[in-house]
């Protein structure tokens, strides 16, 4: 008996089920024709199996939905904001916190205040809406993630790291005064989900405080990330998930959190410091941009669902079981040898479709067009995260990102483990006939964040 293996399962049961509709092929060509071949654009009843995004596409708890009950809907001073509150301040550490409608919300707020025009903000890769509202706060973004998180090959455990020789070269050229923080993100969304290790947090603390330039974690996927220290790094596999988000946190001056990804909602978000003047300052933002400090563009309903849901994202069974779920995918792909970006991450598999689709230049969108052609086959909606997610530099030209890949990401306890079957079949049946599939061209690009928009043409 002793050879026969432990299987992750789902902690909970299911008790409302929503129904969905199947499509035929004809249906899909002509959905994806009308959506310009962007994923985004398509109508979500015209979806089988969602991948989109994670983001607010989770299943909330029967607490959860309980809690939403009980929403104390006071224009000032819900008492939801305290319960928020007090459970930020107990799973994170963190002092002071202001409620936001979701995450970019927060990193508005923050970059206004910490951002200098000509400022430079380095961070372990960049994330779409962080480095935009950056450069509009009128800072320059600087990557300083480890070589190795730019190789989808390479199974470094920590791929989300800081290197910090890149970090010091900065200081030297440009000046602590120049640097207000680090933006340092768990789980780093567009490297594929990969974590950052708390022997290299603990260096950044280090490196940073000699020279009073802040750490501003993106924590929204941290417990995500916790779980991998828990599985791979020295020292702590006996310790909580709680007590390493904690620990996480503990070694960082203020965070953004988008909620609707590891705290289990469909909306919500918050920013969260430790320093008194920020904290003042954003209570005086916030009421500009999202409302009072007390509900920041949220019902009290969706803080009090926050403040559960948070609770339950740090519990291990629940991390277990959904970082499982995306392993279990991930390894059923590779052994159908679709090409993914290793080691897998916490929310998601990522393909690399410059190595599924290599005779497609990037000038012509690989990856956009892979999520087009898994959509087609059997009606997941994946995304593009390449050179449409890039998007163009401040001198008009596009930026070239060396990972060209498709997000398959899993929302937190809503699909079955025959779902993942369905989804590395899909892939596989594209896979084989990936000779046959042609490149697109843009035919509409938006201004800002561009991929949610585009709409292309095969070429
Ligand atoms: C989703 C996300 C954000 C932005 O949050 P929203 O709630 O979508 O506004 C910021 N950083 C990371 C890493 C994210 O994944």
């Amino acid at each position: 008996m002793k050879n026969i293996k432990q299987s992750w399962a789902e902690p909970y049961k299911i008790k409302m089920v929503e129904l969905l509709k199947m499509t035929t092929p004809a249906q899909r060509k002509k959905a994806m024709q009308e959506a310009g071949y962007n994923t985004f654009l398509l109508k979500s009843e015209d979806v089988y199996i969602d991948l989109l995004t994670d983001s607010g596409t989770s299943a909330m708890s029967d607490r959860q939905w309980a809690g939403m009950m009980m929403g104390d809907e006071a224009y000032a001073g819900s008492r939801n904001f305290y319960h928020l509150e007090a459970v930020v301040k107990e799973v994170y550490g963190y002092k002071y916190l202001i409620p936001t409608h979701q995450g970019r919300g927060a990193e508005n707020i923050l970059s206004k205040i910490l951002i200098k025009k000509g400022d430079i903000i380095p961070g372990n890769m960049y994330f779409t809406t962080t480095r935009l509202h950056q450069e509009l706060a009128g800072g320059k973004f600087e990557d300083i993630i480890i070589d190795e998180a730019h190789d989808p090959e390479n199974e470094f455990p920590f791929k989300g790291n800081i290197d910090l020789n890149k970090l010091e070269k900065l200081i030297k050229k440009h000046g602590a005064n120049k640097i207000p923080y680090v933006s340092m993100a768990t789980s780093v969304n567009m490297a594929g989900g990969q974590p950052i290790s708390i022997k290299n947090l603990k260096e950044l603390r280090v490196l940073t405080k000699k020279h009073g330039i802040k750490v501003i974690h993106d924590m929204t996927r941290v417990a995500e990330n916790a779980y991998f220290i828990q599985q791979k790094e020295k020292g702590y596999q006996n310790k909580t998930i709680k007590a390493i988000v904690k620990e996480i946190c503990s070694l960082t001056d203020g965070a953004t959190m988008s909620a609707k990804k590891d705290a289990l909602v469909n909306i919500g978000g918050f920013l969260a410091v430790n320093d008194w003047d920020v904290f003042e300052e954003a209570r005086n933002m916030v009421v500009v941009y999202e409302g009072l400090h007390t509900y920041g563009g949220l019902a009290g309903r969706d803080m009090e669902a926050m403040a559960i849901g948070i609770g339950e994202s740090v519990s291990d069974d629940h991390i277990k079981a959904r970082v499982g779920q995306v392993i279990y995918l991930g390894e059923k792909m590779m052994a159908y040898n679709v090409p993914i970006v290793k080691p897998i991450g916490g929310h998601g598999i990522f393909v690399d479709a410059k190595k599924f689709l290599p005779h497609i230049k990037q000038e012509q969108f690989p990856a956009q067009t892979l999520a087009a052609e898994i959509y087609l086959d059997a009606g997941v909606r994946t995304m593009e995260r390449g050179v449409v997610s890039a998007g163009r530099k401040a001198n008009g030209k596009n930026y070239f990102p060396k990972l060209e890949l498709v997000r398959f990401t899993i929302p937190r306890r809503v699909y079955t483990q025959a779902h993942m079957d369905v989804i590395a079949e899909s892939a596989a049946r594209v896979y084989e006939r990936r000779n046959t599939i042609k490149g697109m061209k843009m035919i509409y690009e938006p201004k800002y964040l561009r991929f949610f928009q585009a709409k292309f043409e095969k070429l």
